[in-house]
């Protein structure tokens, strides 16, 4: 059988020796040796993993800093306040515009699966309506999942809950909540069940900001956990941030980490954003205000990671590399264990797969070839150097390719320097 596309001499995750890999009709058809194809591209060693997911980004403020100000406070409600004042300005080719630049940064950086929330408490749904189009005309390129985001709150105005419902109807994926920011914990608790009433009426997921704040006494995600499981919605639920979850007290901590565990309810973290966000409150000891990644994955709790912000309101930075996130939520988890170290990928691949719903997912004969090959011959390289993605797969086209970074020492001699050390 003639293939497609074969990457020829790729290190794969898990496997030991080299092999090539055939893509014919958008499928993985075929793995083993000295395969030949219509286009053949040489890998020669490099690591070739499946396609990555950012599970959680804000697609529609991207690139809105210092518009119309800059955050001084660093606080996620200062961030609020200021992206309440530009989204009344903002027409749909301006989210547009910005959005397709986050997603080429994203896609040329090997993000093939990407989860954006669009807020739905702007009566306009300019973000929505953009990102729902950018979804549809991206198809093939990139897959889009959109979240309807009550940025600011549910039952905080009564056309809330009608924007809400309004923004599924148009064909959101998910409904969104963000429970921590209604106006008392009794509001919060029931803007939770409406999020999961409107997802069970439509048949969508329910992807949440849950309990992003450094106060310990917010505690929504058990209540996201309870109605998870009491609805069987088991693996179309995620709560994002949860970041309150780090001041827990280890009691607290442990019954719910159980509770997420029973529920089957992906958490989602943003590292470089709470890493910057939280802990703003505090004086000496600082919070990092992180999620116990380490303890959820250790209790099979299914985590992903997201950029969550690129150049907004609420984060000056970011380049939407998920390999960013990763290299900041291994730090902020202490997941440095050399195991942790080489298992890291899995939080930006399967992880986030399953956070998406894919069925068919990764390197395996069957699949689709969504695929993305690092400069680098072993995934401690890909987490520590975050390399030039040197080819980017999507449904078997070859939609981006990087050239590898070059440096020349000059002095006291004349050298090509390589940042890959051999390894055990
Ligand atoms: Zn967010």
């Amino acid at each position: 059988m003639k293939l497609d596309l074969v990457i020829k001499d790729c290190t794969l995750p898990g496997l030991n020796g080299r092999y090539d890999v055939g893509v014919r009709e958008g499928v993985i058809q075929e793995i083993g040796r000295e395969l030949s194809g219509e286009v053949e591209y040489r890998a020669d060693g490099r690591l070739l993993v499946p396609g990555m997911g950012d599970m959680h980004v804000h697609l529609d403020s991207a690139l809105t800093l210092g518009k119309p100000r800059f955050n001084q406070s660093g606080t996620l409600l200062e961030g609020i306040e200021i992206w309440g004042e530009y989204k009344r300005t903002m027409t749909k080719e301006d989210v547009k515009r910005r959005a397709i630049r986050a997603v080429e940064w994203m896609l040329v950086q090997g993000v093939t699966m990407i989860r954006t929330h669009a807020d739905v408490t702007d009566h306009s749904l300019t973000g929505l309506r953009a990102l729902l189009e950018l979804k549809e005309e991206l198809k093939g390129f990139v897959d889009l999942q959109v979240t309807a985001f009550p940025q600011d709150g549910i039952l905080t105005d009564k056309v809330n809950v009608e924007l809400l419902e309004k923004a599924v109807e148009m064909g959101a994926d998910n409904v969104g909540m963000i429970p921590h920011n209604e106006m008392t914990r009794e509001d919060g608790v029931r803007s939770i069940s409406i999020a999961f009433e409107l997802a069970q009426k439509y048949d969508r997921g329910v992807d949440g900001h849950v309990d992003e704040t450094d106060d310990p006494n917010s505690r929504f995600l058990e209540v996201v956990a309870a109605e998870t499981i009491r609805r069987r919605m088991t693996g179309k639920v995620s709560a994002g941030h949860v970041t309150a979850m780090h001041s827990y007290n280890g009691a607290y901590a442990d019954k719910l980490i159980r509770l997420l565990r029973r529920a089957g309810v992906n958490v989602v973290v943003n590292p470089a954003v709470n890493l910057h966000l939280q802990g703003r409150y505090d004086t000496y000891p600082k919070r990092r205000g992180l999620a116990r990644v380490r303890e959820l994955l250790a209790a099979g709790v299914n985590v992903a990671l997201g950029n969550d912000c690129v150049m907004d309101p609420w984060y000056p930075l970011g380049r939407g590399d998920i390999l960013q996130s990763l290299f900041l939520a291994m730090h902020g988890a202490h997941l440095t264990s050399y195991q942790d170290v080489v298992g890291a990928l899995g939080l930006v691949t399967y992880n986030a797969a399953k956070v998406f719903g894919l069925k068919k997912y990764g390197i395996e004969k069957g699949n689709p070839a969504d695929l993305v090959l690092f400069d680098a011959r072993h995934p401690l390289e890909v987490v520590r150097d975050q390399p030039t993605r040197m080819l980017v797969v999507k449904g078997g086209k070859v939609v981006a390719r990087g050239e590898p970074e070059r440096y020349e020492l000059l002095a006291p001699e004349r050298k090509e320097i390589s940042f890959s050390p051999s390894f055990p």
